[in-house]
């Protein structure tokens, strides 16, 4: 995944869940058992579909695409 289309992504993944920066997405997700993730898929990158994941997942399925492209906010900012 290019740089580019990761702070999109994490943009993305605010303005849906409705926080101001990704540091508090990052802060909530950490004190939390579930973060939000969202798809990453390369090949169909319009592709914004969100759902709770485990916070160390990269690989969750995306009802969209039927694909495993779903990767969650900690992932995404490399906190983890
Ligand atoms: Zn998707």
């Amino acid at each position: 995944m290019s740089p580019e289309m990761r702070s999109a992504k994490l943009t993305k993944l605010c303005e849906v869940e409705g926080f101001d920066d990704e540091n508090e997405l990052f802060a909530a997700a950490i004190s939390d058992s579930v973060c939000p993730a969202i798809c990453c898929n390369p090949d169909n990158p319009a592709c914004d579909y969100t759902a709770e994941m485990e916070p160390d997942q990269d690989r969750g399925w995306c009802e969209m695409c039927e694909r495993g492209t779903l990767v969650s906010a900690l992932v995404l900012g490399g906190i983890i």
